[in-house]
């Protein structure tokens, strides 16, 4: 077993990758072999079966195989389609693509004996699976492979099995266990003493195909994932602690008690603050004025005002003489953020500037220059952010909007911005966080909370529906707009591909277009360049499109009263937290809105229980917790796809049992073994501490 160690080894010495797929890697964190070892699954798919057609239900996903009987083209209310009817021994089953091409109608002919893997719907021709992954064999007992298969969270230009096979060329270099050291001590390793690291590793990129897989094919919590999940966790709270300590070893900007500015703006809205926004700013302002930088998470349901505060907080900083910085984590997001302030800004005569990635040429070196010169008071864009080019004269408050889409890796980055200064930071998220889980996910931050709701808001009235009354719902879209309101249909897919919720955000939109001949249909999805998906939002803004068919990119921060009815498609794959997030975009005016939750039946009993909690209350602590107690797949924290507050293989819900653990070892690692914090910070978090993806 000789050669370096893998955390020496770059990934583009495996075979495969390049330049360019090597910079879409170095996206995802990953740039040495170990980081790719390190890049764990996120769920599952069981390809060691073939299921008898007979025995596959709704709702499953399964690989199974058969002939062609017999394909076509069809045509639908979704629009065209290709459907191939696909015989075993024990039944038939269809399978549909809406996005064909001739290559593919070729191939999927009468006689192909092909292997799938995808998910079984009810449709137009009884059980059908709708653009399954396919394989054409030559053989009937072509061999399944003997573990799980891994799905991987990735990115655009790297599918699946690319990444697959990146991962096995780097399990087979982990052949010694001194490439990959074991950095805990056996003392520190507790209850997971004799657990090997490489094992653990191996173990869940290639697990057994008798460990137990949940619904949405997350394995079963096996003592490989708790070992992992708990060095993890270590490897974040020693990050944490340090940006603490970090915190107080240089002064940070200390603002006036002045607050002409900030009276001046409260008094140019058209509204009174809540009594909760004011207890909040008052709690911000106390920092602010302290000689410690404040780091805060300000929490506060969707459409409570925490943009006001944020602003008011801005102000401050400004009237003291420094700059402050609001970053979003989407393009959408900051956009809207820059809408927002920017009448606020005006009133008040202060220069505002805006940067994302794609600001270029002209418009960037002028806001690099007013950053650069002081001129400009508060920057406001994406985490281009964080380029290296980017230099404020005086940063004083740095504000992150919807943080758990960031990890804590990127607030470091952040305040290197602010120079011999530590600039504040203001952490502000629309998912409540149970307060147990706050303590432990950002135990570096003091926490606020606006847990009042401006007045006049009337709660959204949430129903239930099986997706058989679809039409009646589509219906409702009729009668909505006819009053001159607006709504959206938002799509969910389970598939974690841009492209194939992409695909069906644009069949939906098809169909409703086909259904409601008189109705502007807009569409947003994550496939769309950012000024297309800008445009079309802003159409949507003002009216000119009346329904918005949308995948989850609409989930945070949008903003239009006049929406006032949303149907959320399979909501039942969605976490509570996503569901209470997407809702929350309607309600927002002074009409009545409504909610329909149209799911795909069958609905499992933890599903109906889930979506009952939904139906019944708006309170998104509430709904934190239950989702908390339900476990259910749609975590407290973040998105499935973002993971969880940018864990690897922790969840903070389901490992809350180690926290305890977690935190005594922290002590005592910083006490006895203090060599060790910086290597399992390297692997853990490693080089995101200093960028994101910009
Ligand atoms: P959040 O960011 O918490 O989701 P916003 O700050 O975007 O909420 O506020 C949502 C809407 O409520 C905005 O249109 C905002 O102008 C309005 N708003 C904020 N505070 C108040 C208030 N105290 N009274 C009435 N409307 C308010
Ligand atoms: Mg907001």
């Amino acid at each position: 077993m000789t050669g370096p160690p893998l955390d020496q080894i770059p990934v583009d010495r495996l075979d495969g990758i390049g330049p360019k797929i090597g910079e879409r890697l170095a996206d995802l964190g990953i740039a040495s072999v170990q980081d790719l070892l390190f890049h764990l699954p996120f769920r599952y798919e069981d390809r060691t079966r073939i299921t008898p057609i007979r025995q596959a239900m709704v709702g499953d996903c399964v690989q199974i195989q058969g002939r062609i009987v017999d394909s076509g083209v069809e045509t639908g209310r979704r629009g065209r389609s290709l459907r191939c009817l696909l015989r075993d021994d024990s039944g038939m089953l269809s399978l549909r693509f809406y996005h064909f091409n001739r290559f593919q109608r070729q191939k999927l002919t009468g006689g192909a004996l092909l292997r799938c893997f995808g998910e079984v719907r009810y449709g137009r021709s009884g059980l059908e699976m709708y653009h399954p992954e396919y394989r054409v064999l030559s053989s009937e007992d072509a061999q399944v492979p003997d573990t799980l298969t891994p799905v991987y969270s990735t990115v655009e230009g790297i599918h699946q099995q690319r990444m697959r096979q990146f991962v096995r060329q780097a399990l087979a270099l982990l052949a010694g266990s001194e490439k990959l050291p074991e950095l805990l001590p056996e003392a520190l390793l507790g209850d997971f003493d004799g657990i090997d690291l490489a094992e653990s590793i191996r173990l869940l990129h290639e697990p057994p195909p008798d460990i137990k897989l949940d619904y949405t094919g997350r394995s079963e919590n096996s003592p490989a994932r708790r070992r992992l999940a708990f060095e993890e966790l270590l490897a974040h709270r020693l990050c944490m602690r340090r940006l603490k300590l970090d915190a107080g070893a240089l002064p940070s900007p200390r603002f006036s008690i002045e607050q002409e500015l900030p009276r001046r703006f409260a008094d140019s809205l058209p509204f009174q603050l809540t009594g909760a926004q004011r207890r909040v700013y008052r709690e911000i302002r106390r920092d602010l004025a302290g000689e410690a930088p404040m780091m805060r998470l300000l929490q506060g349901d969707v459409g409570s005002g925490k943009t006001v505060v944020a602003a008011l907080g801005a102000l401050l900083a400004i009237e003291s003489g420094f700059q402050a910085c609001l970053m979003a984590p989407t393009e959408i997001l900051a956009e809207q953020h820059w809408q927002t302030f920017l009448p606020w800004f005006e009133t008040l005569q202060l220069p505002l500037g805006w940067l994302s990635g794609k600001t270029r040429g002209k418009a960037r070196d002028e806001v690099l220059q007013a950053l650069a010169s002081g001129e400009c008071k508060l920057l406001i864009g994406t985490h281009a952010v964080f380029q290296e080019q980017v230099q404020f004269r005086r940063l004083g408050l740095v504000i992150v909007d919807e943080q758990h889409r960031f990890g804590v890796h990127q607030r470091l980055a952040l305040r290197e911005k602010a120079g011999a200064l530590r600039a504040h930071q203001l952490v502000m998220t629309a998912t409540p966080i149970p307060r147990t889980l706050a303590m432990s996910a950002y135990a570096d931050l003091d926490s606020s909370v606006i847990d009042e709701l401006p007045p006049g808001r009337r709660p959204v009235n949430t129903v239930v529906h099986s997706n058989s009354r679809r039409n009646e719902i589509i219906e409702r879209i009729t009668a909505s707009c006819a009053a001159g309101r607006q709504a959206y249909w938002v799509c969910t897919l389970i598939d974690e591909s841009e492209t194939l919720q992409a695909q069906a955000a644009e069949a939906t939109a098809a169909e409703l277009r086909q259904a409601l001949p008189g109705i502007r249909v807009g569409l947003v999805h994550g496939r769309l360049k950012a000024a297309e998906k800008s445009a079309e939002m802003e159409q949507f803004k003002q009216g000119e499109t009346q329904l918005l068919v949308a995948t989850t990119v609409i989930e945070v921060g949008v903003d239009v009263p006049n929406a006032s009815l949303m149907v959320i498609e399979n909501p039942e794959r969605l976490g509570l937290a996503q569901l209470h997030q997407l809702r929350g975009r309607v309600g927002r005016g002074a009409e009545q809105s409504h909610c329909v939750l149209l799911y795909q039946p069958p609905l499992s009993d933890l599903s109906r229980e889930r979506l009952g909690i939904i139906r019944e209350t708006s309170d998104g602590f509430r709904i934190a917790e239950e989702d908390l107690r339900l476990r259910g797949p749609g975590q407290v924290l973040g998105t499935r796809q973002a993971g969880v507050a940018g864990f690897r293989v922790a969840d903070i819900s389901r490992d809350s049992e180690i926290l305890d653990q977690v935190r005594d070892t922290c002590q005592e690692l910083l006490a006895s073994y203090p060599h060790l914090a910086d290597p399992l910070i390297r692997r853990w978090i490693g080089e995101r501490s200093h960028y994101a993806n910009v």
